[in-house]
Formats: structure tokens, C-alpha cells, sequence
């Protein structure tokens, strides 16, 4: 990957202002942050020294002195020593994964494993762990392009343990026949709508699932899983989200049924704010619209469940619903055609659907699209169904938009939709073969919110970089300042919570993360290492690195 720093310029523009604090009320602080270089993604005051928390929520923001007057005997201080301090992330597009008890993860350390190679890995993996052990791997396009690598080559290596190659986008899988059997899965399921089980010419299941195949998949595994193993790898990814100063996770809740989710997310309990969205899977006869409904929409203070999250396409890596090995191999092709030419899972009535329910249950509707075709769709739908003056203040989100070419810009404008993208994704294509596809300035520039989410593994500081750097589409990378608001501001507007969260200003959330360096000025190329020292959720340490 080649990284090209842009203009620090903007720092410039970044001004300390002198003024006294604003303060919201008059009781006294818990807390009182003082020399610090504060990013507050706030307009009306982008820079501070110090910061008075009271009730969970900032007092008060401006200059150490002014600030640090406000502490009262039982205060407790911290000196941010000039360190960056930042609000907290708020990664809008995650998936809270639950699986089988003691899976193993074989790591090639490459995006784009050779089959030699993963295979060795997997038969040294089968010889290490017990029977009935889960292998999992992730898998580029080299070995899901190879047709030879299926059920049966994977039964080769073992029938008594299940394996498991995910593609990166996670939206297909290889699977053995234990694993198939482990999802429930037999050669008498049908395809659910929108998803696909491969299968050969005699009819029979290759292992090669896709789209809503995978989500169901996943979920029976997650199903299974028992409460307390569920809530164990919860726990372990939220504290991961915690170390890393997010503050607040959307989760797509696939692999959990959102009453499940709920209700074990409130047992474990979670360090950080959950928003917990429905994403239910398809059955051969239609959308589960009814997952999730009588589902609490606040089972406790830091989670908050709504929502409904549906794919609209897939991926144009894999191209989705093609048999697999029809699909010319993204690596030589130019990404923006195989974008523009992504099939859409549904017909465009379920879109249509999708929007009533939407509208009738007044449910934020977040629906992935990738492709041009879904992106085009869902604006006609959108259009058809009372345009702009319907539509312009409900924020339904695209998620990725990957193929909001040009034309579609100003109409997606003009729907009021709200674009979370996944800057990570910007990393795993080969060089040059982007010119229109995954826009980032241009859709700021047309003054379309742009949120930020993981969509994989959490670390925001290296989504920050790729958004920065736009590694091949250059024209399209943005500010350091801009990437961070996408990433706190414009990702709490994505789930209208902008009145609690996402700015560092009097009467908001004190969800906050200090920084181990300075985001805004440390070469981009080190970007990535940039670590937490404190993460705060509504004014409460959450992660303490103990070098403050
Ligand atoms: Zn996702």
C-alpha cells in the first residue's frame, strides 16, 4: 500500500479559543480534565484545554483555568499532560460475532492465501486440536476462485472436524460436511430468498454457501452457542471496542436475535454504549420481518435496541448470486465495472416492502448496498414512494454505497440518505482499478453525511488512515479533521443521537478517548499504532492504560 500524507493545513484553521466555558449547569464536577489538546468535532468551539464532567455528561469546556475553578473539594483530576483527546468513536457498522465454543482461527498473515498453503495450515490445525474442533479461515480470491477447493477437498483433510474458509467480506463461505451439518444444513434445505447453497451438477451440496445463506448459517451455529460462552465473547470484543476508545458500537446483529442480544448484552454488562439493529435472514419464502419485534428499545441505560439492517446486494469481489467460478477475477478487472454490474438479492418489490416497513413501524431502515444496480434501485424505490418530502429527514442509510456513482450523488442528496462507509475496505483491492467506485470527497462535497464504521476488525485509527489516504483513489481521501468527525459526529447523527453524543460540548455524553499521540499532526504512516491511555464512557473509565 502506498500511503501519501496530505496537507496539514487544516490545523491551522483549528483554532485554541481563549473564552471562558460554557457551562450547562451549576453543580459541581466529578471530573476535571485539564491540559489537554481537545478535539471536540464541535463547530462552535473545535478546540479546548480542559473539560468538566458532571452526571456522566460535560459540564463544561474551554481553557484550564476557567475550567479547573469549577472543582469542588470531592473532584477528581486528571492533567491530560498536552495529550490529543478526541470524543469517543462511534463505529456505526460492526458485527458482534458469537461462535462455537474453542473455534480455532488459522491466521496466514495474507489477505489472499494460496491453496498449498492454507491447506498445510488447516492439516496442521486438525492434527493440534481435539476432534470436533471448528477450524476456521479466511480466504482471498486465489482459493475461492479455485473450484477444485470444495466440501469434498475439505472432507479429504477431515471428516471429524468442521471446517470452515470465509471470504474476507464474509459474504460467502466453503464449507466441509461436519460444518454443514454443525449450521443444520442438508441436502434438502432450499435457497432462502436472497441467498444461495451450491450445489453440482447431480444436485448436491458443494459447501459453497452465499449471501443469506451465510447470515443463517452463522446464526444457527450462534444459536447453539450456550449464554455463557456468548456472553464471554461479547465481553471480550466490547472490552477490545473499549481499548481501542470506541464509546459506542452499532451493532448488525446477524448472528444474535436481538432479544438475545438484549438480553445478554444487559447481563455481561457492556462497558460502552450498544445500539443493537435487527438483521434478520431470509427463509425460502420470504424476509423474517418479524425478528426483533417487543424487543425493548432501551433495556438498560447504555443499550438501545432499533433499527432493521437488510442486504440489498452483495459484493462485487465474489459478485454475490453468480455460480462461483463465472465471475472474472477481480484482481485483473477494473473494480468499477464488476461494481456497476453487481446483481441485486432482491427483486425490487422486497425494496419497496422495505421502505413500507420502514414507514409504518418508523424503524430506521440501514440496507447494504454496494453495487450501482441496488444503489440505483433504492433511489428509484425511495422516489417512487414520496421522494424527498417523505424521506429526507428519516436518514435511511447505505451501507458501504461502494457504486454512488456521479449521477446518483445529487439524488442521494436530495433523500436525505446518510452513507456508512468502511474505509477498510478502500485497502484490499489491487492498485488503480478505482475511479468512481467507494467516493468519499465527492459525496462530502455534496454535502451527503458520511459515517464511519469497521465493518471487521475495530481498530479506528487505521480506518482513519485509510480514509485519509484513500490508498487507490487518491482524489478521494479528506482531511484528518473531517475523517474524525465521520468517525464521532457525523456516525452519532447516523443513528439520531447527535443530541447526546458525537461532539464534546456542554450537556453531551463524556465519552471520550485520550490519545497516546496526536492524531491530528504524527506522520500518517504511524497513524494506525495510535493507542487509548483513557477511554470514557459517559464520564466513567471504562479502559485505563495506567499511563496517565
Ligand atoms: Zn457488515
Amino acid at each position: 500500500m502506498r500511503l501519501f500524507p496530505r496537507s496539514l493545513g487544516l490545523l491551522a484553521a483549528l483554532q485554541l479559543l481563549p473564552a471562558g466555558p460554557v457551562t450547562a449547569a451549576a453543580p459541581t464536577p466529578e471530573l476535571i480534565l485539564t491540559h489537554g489538546r481537545i478535539f471536540t468535532a464541535d463547530p462552535a468551539r473545535p478546540e479546548a484545554q480542559a473539560l468538566a464532567v458532571a452526571d456522566g455528561r460535560v459540564l463544561a469546556i474551554g481553557d484550564d483555568q476557567t475550567v479547573a475553578a469549577l472543582a469542588g473539594p470531592a473532584t477528581r483530576k486528571i492533567d491530560l499532560k498536552g495529550h490529543r483527546v478526541i470524543p469517543g468513536f462511534n463505529d456505526a457498522h460492526y458485527h458482534l460475532s458469537v461462535e462455537p465454543r474453542g473455534a480455532v482461527q488459522v491466521d496466514l498473515q495474507s489477505l489472499d492465501p494460496g491453496w498449498p498453503a492454507l491447506r498445510a495450515a488447516l492439516l496442521r490445525e486438525i492434527k493440534r486440536t481435539p476432534t470436533g474442533t471448528l477450524i476456521e479461515a479466511d480466504i482471498g480470491a486465489t482459493v475461492f476462485n479455485d473450484r477444485s477447493v470444495d466440501r469434498d477437498a475439505l472432507d479429504a483433510l477431515s471428516t471429524r472436524h468442521p471446517l470452515i474458509l470465509s471470504t474476507l467480506t464474509g459474504h460467502a463461505e466453503i464449507r466441509n460436511t461436519p460444518a454443514l451439518a454443525l449450521a443444520g444444513i442438508t441436502e434438502q434445505i432450499r435457497d432462502p430468498l436472497g441467498g444461495r447453497y451450491e450445489r453440482d451438477v447431480r444436485g448436491r451440496l458443494t459447501g459453497v454457501l452465499r449471501e443469506y445463506a451465510v447470515i443463517d448459517a452463522d446464526r444457527a451455529m450462534a444459536d447453539v452457542t450456550p449464554d455463557a460462552e456468548a456472553s464471554r465473547q461479547l465481553g471480550r470484543q466490547l472490552n477490545e471496542a473499549a481499548r481501542y476508545g470506541i464509546t459506542s458500537l452499532q451493532d448488525m446483529s446477524n448472528y444474535l436475535d436481538p432479544a438475545r442480544a438484549s438480553r445478554l448484552l444487559a447481563g455481561i454488562p457492556t462497558p460502552i454504549r450498544v445500539r443493537v439493529i435487527r438483521m434478520p435472514g431470509t427463509t425460502p419464502s420470504g424476509r423474517n420481518i418479524a425478528e426483533g419485534r417487543g424487543v425493548a428499545p432501551h433495556p438498560t441505560p447504555l443499550i438501545i435496541v432499533n433499527g432493521t439492517k437488510w442486504f440489498a446486494d452483495g459484493v462485487a469481489l465474489e459478485s454475490t448470486m453468480l455460480p462461483r467460478g463465472t465471475h472474472p477475477d477481480w484482481r485483473g478487472a477494473n473494480f468499477d465495472e464488476l461494481v456497476r454490474e453487481l446483481p441485486p438479492t432482491f427483486p425490487d418489490s422486497e425494496l419497496g416492502a422495505m421502505l413500507r416497513e420502514s414507514r409504518s413501524d418508523h424503524e430506521p431502515l440501514m440496507v447494504h448496498v454496494s453495487g450501482y444496480p441496488a444503489a440505483a434501485a433504492l433511489l428509484r424505490a425511495m422516489e417512487s414512494s414520496g421522494g424527498p418530502a417523505a424521506w429526507a429527514d428519516k436518514r435511511v442509510r447505505f451501507e458501504h454505497g461502494d457504486g454512488l456513482f456521479p449521477d446518483l450523488i445529487p439524488r442521494t442528496k436530495a433523500l436525505g440518505i446518510v452513507v456508512v462507509q468502511n474505509p477498510l475496505h478502500f485497502a484490499v483491492l489491487g492498485e488503480d482499478v478505482l475511479k468512481l467506485s467507494q467516493p468519499v470527497r465527492t459525496l462530502l462535497d455534496a454535502g451527503v453525511p458520511v459515517a464511519f464504521g469497521s465493518d471487521g476488525p475495530p481498530n479506528p485509527y487505521l480506518n482513519l488512515m485509510l480514509a485519509i489516504t484513500h490508498p487507490h483513489q487518491h482524489s478521494q481521501g479528506i482531511t484528518r479533521e473531517e475523517a474524525l468527525i465521520a468517525y464521532t459526529r457525523t456516525s452519532a447523527y447516523a443513528e439520531f443521537a447527535e443530541g447526546d453524543k458525537g461532539t464534546l460540548a456542554p450537556g453531551k455524553y463524556a465519552d471520550l478517548v485520550v490519545l497516546s499521540q496526536d492524531l491530528l499532526t504524527v506522520p500518517l504512516a504511524q497513524l494506525p499504532a495510535t493507542k487509548s491511555l483513557l477511554t470514557l464512557v459517559g464520564g466513567r473509565v471504562v479502559y485505563d492504560a495506567r499511563q496517565l
